[in-house]
């Protein structure tokens, strides 16, 4: 190790930063959000330093830098883009035993500052010694994707219920209570920021920890959208509680690749139908109630988002009804995936001023919704709609809509095998029955479906995947 971890506590002292330039504001603003008092050494100021000269107190000496403005200072940073000022800045910190700090220059310096992801008061600090700094950038953005954003809420909520706790528990029982606080539910909510329901948690925790009940902590269920397949389609809510969760439930939906996202050592189970099977939603209640009874962190991962054709909502009401504590992290809706794959807007200026997400059960939809669907300048997405293709098409041509009326199929949108048929009323169930398009896939119907047509990134990507696809 070539550097000793150490975190400076700067607050109220005074700092010099010698240098007028970006570099220096970059210093600057570290030093201010730390509560240092701050001098700026340098004959002109960058316009931004100037404003915190103005806003911050930050004071400006407009002078060459000589060792006398060292008097006071705790942390000394040399950014000018002189070596010869740098060198003598170092120096001169040195010979005072201050920790000093020379932009682009480890050899001068005695301290560096590491890359940070901040969720205030935790700090994460990177460094690689100066050796690789674009490398400890790469890892600080990975830390930054897996950090919740209320991280810092979180330890501050714990910071302010210390003393409770320490008065309520014994030292023994702090640590274990505390893990309970970070594994379960309270954290959960105060994640999602539910501040009030993660103190009614945080009660409950500490009622029945008073009571010596040595309970783990209770189970939980996330219901997160997985998108439409491609795994950098997850959101980041998405992935910290795939990392967080020690049983993860799928289906046929989602992809190997999100899968993959989850932890390593949780336990996946499958839950999703094979052909011919009967329904498994009742299974797939009776499995997310036991195992969150069983204190287990369940992810119940869904393609798309969970509330759209997805049957969240039941599933939410069955955890409501058993008293488990549950989150909804949306997902990117197959609709939203396929358009942007297909470059496809749904809604446009001129050629679509609605759209509307519909089941391709053709049978459940009033005359009404058919004449609707049929006009050009309203975009339908139909969802489970390939098996259905002849009857949807039948049923929006006699209600009106052209034989040009376009249409296009995404079959397995932002998956590597991915295509995309495009024709209209006329011919898309013939393109389909050639292509044998199959499920998972999406209708789209409308002016936009015309749209698109050359090819995207990510057609072309798709079409190199399976060649042979009708673009
Ligand atoms: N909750 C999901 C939809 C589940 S219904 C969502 O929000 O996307 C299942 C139907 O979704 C499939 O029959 C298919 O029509 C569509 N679908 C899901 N993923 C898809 C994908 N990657 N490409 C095309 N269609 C998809």
């Amino acid at each position: 190790m070539d550097y000793l971890p150490v975190f400076l506590r700067v607050r109220g002292h005074g700092a010099l930063v010698v240098g007028g330039g970006e570099v220096a504001l970059r210093k600057v603003r570290w030093l201010l959000k730390a509560g240092a008092r701050v001098t700026v050494v340098a004959p002109e100021l960058h316009p931004e330093l100037l404003e915190h000269v103005l806003r911050d107190g930050v004071r400006h000496a407009a002078a060459e830098f000589s060792p006398e403005l060292l008097r006071g200072t705790v942390a000394v940073i040399a950014a000018t883009d002189a070596p010869q000022v740098n060198a003598q800045v170092a120096a001169a910190a040195r010979a005072r035993a201050l920790p000093v700090n020379v932009a682009d220059d480890a050899e001068l310096s005695s301290f560096i500052f590491p890359a940070i992801v901040e969720r205030s008061p935790l700090i994460v600090a990177v460094s690689s010694a100066g050796h690789a700094p674009v490398l400890a950038r790469r890892v600080r953005e990975q830390i930054e994707a897996l950090l919740p954003e209320r991280l810092g809420a979180l330890a501050r909520f714990m910071g302010a219920q210390r003393h409770l706790v320490q008065r309520a528990l014994a030292r023994l029982a702090r640590r274990a209570f505390w893990e309970r606080i970070v594994d379960g539910p309270v954290a959960t909510h105060l994640l999602a920021g539910a501040d009030e329901a993660a103190r009614r948690a945080l009660e409950r925790e500490l009622f029945s920890a008073r009571l010596g009940e040595r309970t783990g902590a209770p189970g939980e269920v996330y219901l997160i959208g997985a998108g439409p397949g491609d795994p950098d389609l997850l959101t980041l809510r998405a992935l910290q509680l795939l990392q967080r969760a020690d049983v993860v439930l799928y289906d046929r939906l989602v992809s190997p690749g999100v899968l993959e996202r989850a932890r390593r050592d949780a336990q996946r189970v499958f839950v999703g139908r094979a052909a011919g099977e009967p329904g498994q939603q009742e299974r797939i209640h009776t499995l997310m109630v036991s195992l969150a009874a069983q204190g287990k962190r369940v992810a119940r991962l869904k393609g798309g988002d969970p509330f759209i054709f997805g049957r969240g909502g039941e599933e939410i009401e069955v955890l409501a009804a058993h008293g488990i504590p549950y989150q909804v992290v949306p997902g990117i809706t197959a609709a939203l995936g396929a358009a942007a794959a297909a470059a496809v807007p749904l809604t446009h200026r001129r050629l679509a001023q609605s759209v509307t997400f519909v089941t391709g059960h053709v049978s459940e939809r009033p005359a009404a919704d058919w004449r609707f669907f049929a006009d050009p300048q309203h975009t339908v997405v139909f969802y489970m709609g390939v098996a259905q293709l002849p009857a949807i098409i039948a049923r929006l041509r006699g209600a009106g809509a052209a034989a040009v009326h376009p249409a296009a199929i995404i079959e397995r949108a932002t998956w590597p095998e991915q295509r995309i048929l495009r024709g209209s009323l006329a011919d898309i169930a013939r393109l389909a029955n050639e292509q044998r398009a199959s499920a998972p896939a999406l209708l789209i119907t409308g002016a936009v479906a015309a749209l698109g047509a050359a090819e995207t990134l990510a057609t072309l990507a798709a079409s190199d995947a399976a060649a042979g696809a009708v673009a």
